[in-house]
């Protein structure tokens, strides 16, 4: 395939990966300026990275890979193009974090949609199709007429706003983000041509097993769409191989794989781009100090006694935490029924061991979501009568969004973390439970169904499509010698501290030049 590929003209040869290492936000910077001097940053995201509170004031990003994305962006300068989500002005000055004053700060372009356009982008195809069908999960498709048209007109117009932008900013590089915006590089290229600066894409969610998918005409254009960036990331390796799975299905012979560059001999000429896996990660340095922040620390108190869990004597009561969004793909159902066995098979668990479930609402717009949270309430219930003594409750659930604050003091005061998603792209807050419970014993039960579980070492894998099997792996990681349960902790930690946020940035970024080159040259 080498040999293939290295005929192919225009394709330059791949030299030895630049190896600086990436460890903190510095560093960061560093390779940044390395790698793109003083030209700013582009970045493209379906959600907006702060959120306005009316009269000026911003409150911070909500954390993950948002928040470090704009900090980067704060210190490097340029713009970042989003979906605009609140009210407030279309163009945002955004300033320097405040550890670096003397930073450039970014705008901030909040594109403004008229509202069903929004509507059928958002709810419609993105919630209503791509997210479903990429968790394998197709018996929730709502496959609404026009839907496909309107993701394609607000891709066309984020890339409109590109195109705008390149006018007057020499960006490194376009950073585009996630399945909402799949097909803006193909919009770019259509409007602009091809002398471009390099566009990379990293796709958030996971990619499935997909049989036929030239049956798919809106999946046909969806990866021909992915193919015109010039790097395409994925979560883990079995993602990125699935994706050239689908590839290969739909251009047969004409594609050219050496293990890093794709290339694909499309009806526009030859597209090459860098294929990588980057598992997405958190700071953990960050994670852990925010765990002990006392102000944090009063705020999970009050949590912890709103749940019921400070018993007397402020002493905390045992519990295992679980933190996501009311999405189907986080197995909410499913984890009710490993409780259901693990109560039923250990009984001595019962009045001793309750589950704090963190789950703020999400996506009230979509049909099928609406529909889960009512059926998670009953089975939530339904555990709670059957299981429930006075002065006890099995599953506490708190419906709101709790800052990272006040979540890493809770990660770090439980027994164990519950991650029961049927399928997840990573799972971030695997990773922050983790870096909440350095140098403690708190056992971290997670999903084998997540992009996390292919990342770490030293986990306790359950499955949450056997409700026997994970009950019994909860009983006995919770009854393992807390020394082991220490050690295992540390182990998965030190993948993490590889694997940090910033390393993901770089990995993403770095030499990308290399492989921005004009279709068909
Ligand atoms: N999160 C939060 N407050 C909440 C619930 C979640 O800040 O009340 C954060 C959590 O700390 C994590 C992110 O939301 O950083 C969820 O990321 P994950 O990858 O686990 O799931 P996603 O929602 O992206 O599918």
């Amino acid at each position: 395939m080498a040999s293939i590929l290295s005929s192919l003209p225009g394709i330059p040869s791949g030299g030895p990966v630049r190896g600086l290492e990436c460890r903190s936000s510095e560093e960061m910077v560093d390779f940044y300026r390395r790698e793109f001097g003083q030209a700013p940053l582009l970045v493209l995201s379906n959600r907006e990275p702060i959120v306005w509170e009316g009269a000026g004031a911003l409150s911070s990003p909500p954390g993950g890979v948002s928040s470090t994305i704009h900090r980067l962006l704060g210190r490097v300068g340029g713009k970042w193009i989003a979906l605009r989500d609140s009210a407030g002005p279309g163009l945002l000055r955004i300033p320097p974090p405040r550890e670096a004053s003397d930073s450039p700060g970014y705008i901030l372009h909040r594109l403004s949609l008229d509202p069903g356009l929004r509507e059928a982008h958002y709810a419609g195809f993105s919630n209503g199709v791509l997210w479903p069908f990429f968790h394998g999960d197709q018996g929730r498709i709502d496959a609404s007429p026009g839907t496909f048209s309107a993701y394609v007109q607000v891709n066309r117009r984020m890339a409109g706003k590109v195109v705008e932008s390149l006018a007057t900013l020499s960006p490194g590089a376009v950073w585009i983000h996630d399945y909402q915006l799949a097909l803006v590089a193909r919009e770019i290229r259509r409007m602009a041509g091809n002398t471009l600066p390099p566009l990379a894409f990293f796709w958030h969610i996971p990619w499935v097993d997909i049989p036929e998918p030239s049956g798919l005409p809106w999946l046909c254009e969806l990866v021909d769409g992915l193919l015109c960036h010039d790097r395409v990331g994925f979560q883990t390796e079995g993602y990125r191989d699935l994706f050239l799975k689908t590839v290969r299905l739909l251009h047969g012979t004409r594609v050219f794989w050496d293990g890093e560059r794709l290339s694909v001999m499309t009806q526009a000429g030859i597209r090459t781009l860098s294929l990588g896996v980057y598992p997405v990660s958190i700071d953990p340095a960050h994670f852990d100090r925010l765990s002990r922040d006392p102000e944090g620390v009063r705020g999970a108190r009050e949590i912890l006694r709103e749940a019921g869990l400070l018993k007397k004597g402020e002493e905390i009561a045992p519990y295992l935490v679980s933190v996501e969004r009311m999405d189907y793909s986080k197995g909410f159902l499913e984890r009710t029924a490993i409780l259901e066995e693990l109560f039923t098979r250990h009984p001595e668990r019962i009045g001793t061991l309750s589950l704090l479930q963190v789950a703020p609402p999400s996506r009230q717009s979509v049909e099928a979501y609406r529909q889960y949270a009512g059926q998670v309430q009953r089975a939530v219930d339904r555990l709670n009568a059957r299981f429930g003594r006075p002065g006890w409750t099995p599953v506490r659930t708190i419906s709101r969004s709790l800052s990272q604050e006040v979540l890493a003091p809770l990660y770090r005061f439980a027994s164990g973390a519950l991650i029961t998603a049927t399928k997840d792209g990573m799972n971030l807050v695997a990773k922050e439970f983790l870096a909440c419970q350095r140098g403690r014993d708190g056992v971290l039960f997670l999903s084998r169904h997540t992009g996390a579980a292919q990342t770490m070492d030293g986990l306790t894998l359950i499955d949450p499509f056997d409700a026997p099997l994970s009950a019994r792996l909860i009983h006995q990681g919770l009854s393992l010698d807390p020394e082991i349960r220490r050690r295992k902790n540390g182990l998965a930690l030190s993948s993490i501290e590889r694997n940090n946020v910033f390393r993901w940035m770089r990995d993403n970024l770095r030499a990308l030049g290399d492989f921005s080159v004009p279709v068909g040259r």
